[in-house]
């Protein structure tokens, strides 16, 4: 009898407007993109977990009793492993169900770009996560799987990302953007139709990486939540940016500057929904651009490539531009005629090098279809 394999895949995301929201109990706005991560997952008969990805040029070998997140190995496979873990498939196949075939085989290749802010981390956990939904008919729901392999990021990898990016690469619609609330997972597709209007999301990657756990995202993190309790409330569901003012002498600048982002932020997604609808793409890129200013002014994320990149690309006539993802590097994007790109890719290569910056990436994406399972 041939084994069974399952076959998944899963986007990475850029998210349109919404930064630092997801874990401000605020809505975000992402699109996934069309590059994706793509696994191929086997039961096999001893316990080990076996886990390869073209990208790492490596195969690792966990034992089965080796998958846990106080034993985690601090390197690649954790994302994977702990996705095993946070599904329980590993008490699964200890339980050794299926005529002693307690391990796995498992498979990895990918097109998204790890650490440019592309969200390759939460393609790969969803990636795994469809297969093994499959593979052990878990029948968990796409939001179950977004809490999951968010938890198997914050609790096994050790990175406090929100739930933003597994959502996003989960449930995504081609040709749509999809407007999460980031309190209950709630959704609905926003129509984000650049073809038709001639344009193109280009993203530029600084080439600077990042990793969240290095320490300005968790203070952003701290910052807010320590802002509201200042002010005695515990979500930001419980105040907007209206009502901010009032409370302007309650709290140090630091503090309050931090919340007129995520409050300020939280509007401007509102409002790029409305835009959206109305077909009104100059909106949407007057939008972005104040979502760059504030994540470069109020809570302080940006870098001198990105903001580079920025002004480049309005400069070049895009509509709008911003840093995309955590901050201090990563991507930036910019909505743009798709006649206008090159230019704008040449003008950002050329400053670069005059500032002595590392040289850029660029890519360019549509909104695209969500994690899938593969024929
Ligand atoms: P981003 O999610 O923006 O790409 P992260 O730092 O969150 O950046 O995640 C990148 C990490 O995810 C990589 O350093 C690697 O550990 C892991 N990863 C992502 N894709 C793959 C892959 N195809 N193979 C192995 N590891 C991967
Ligand atoms: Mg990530």
């Amino acid at each position: 009898m041939s084994r069974q394999v399952v076959k998944a895949s899963a986007p990475g995301r850029i998210n349109l407007i919404g930064e630092h929201i997801d874990y401000n109990d605020g809505w975000v706005l992402p699109f996934a993109i069309k590059y994706r991560t793509y696994v191929e997952i086997a039961r096999r008969s001893d316990p080990i977990i076996s886990i390869e990805s073209q990208e790492q040029d490596q195969k690792i070998e966990i034992p089965l009793t080796e998958i846990g997140p106080e034993k985690r190995r601090n390197d690649w496979s954790d994302y994977v492993a702990g996705t095993i873990w946070s599904l329980g498939v590993d008490t699964l196949l200890g339980e050794n169900d299926q005529g002693g075939e307690n391990g796995l085989d498992i498979k990895i290749r990918s097109e998204v770009p790890l650490g440019a802010g592309l969200s390759s981390s939460a393609a790969l956990e969803c990636a795994v996560a469809l297969a093994l939904n499959q593979l052990f008919s878990l029948k968990l729901s796409l939001i179950e799987l977004a809490r999951l392999t968010q938890r198997a990021e914050n609790l096994y990898v050790g990175v406090p990302t929100g739930i933003m990016d597994q959502s996003i690469s989960l449930m995504a619609h081609q040709g749509s953007a999809l407007l999460i609330d980031c309190l209950d997972l709630s959704t609905r597709h926003i129509p984000f139709d650049l073809e038709r209007a001639g344009l193109e999301l280009l993203i530029i990657d600084t080439n600077v990486h990042h990793h969240l756990t290095d320490g300005g995202y968790g203070e952003r993190r701290r910052d807010c939540e320590m802002a509201l309790a200042q002010l005695g409330f515990s979500s930001m569901r419980q105040l907007d940016i209206n009502q901010l003012e009032l409370f302007k002498n309650s709290l140090s600048n630091t503090f309050y500057i931090r919340l007129r982002h995520v409050l300020s932020e939280i509007s401007r997604v509102h409002q790029s929904v409305d835009a959206l609808k109305a077909g009104d793409f100059k909106r949407v890129g007057q939008l972005i651009y104040q979502s760059h200013s504030s994540l470069r002014d109020d809570y302080q994320v940006s870098s001198p490539e990105l903001d580079l990149a920025v002004e480049l690309a309005i400069a070049e006539g895009a509509l709008g531009a911003r840093m995309v993802g955590g901050g201090f590097g990563g991507s930036a994007i910019a909505l743009i005629d798709i006649e206008k790109i090159q230019g704008l890719k040449s003008k950002i290569e050329s400053n670069f090098a005059e500032n002595n910056f590392i040289a850029p990436r660029f890519f360019t994406s549509k909104p695209s279809r969500g994690a899938a399972l593969e024929i």
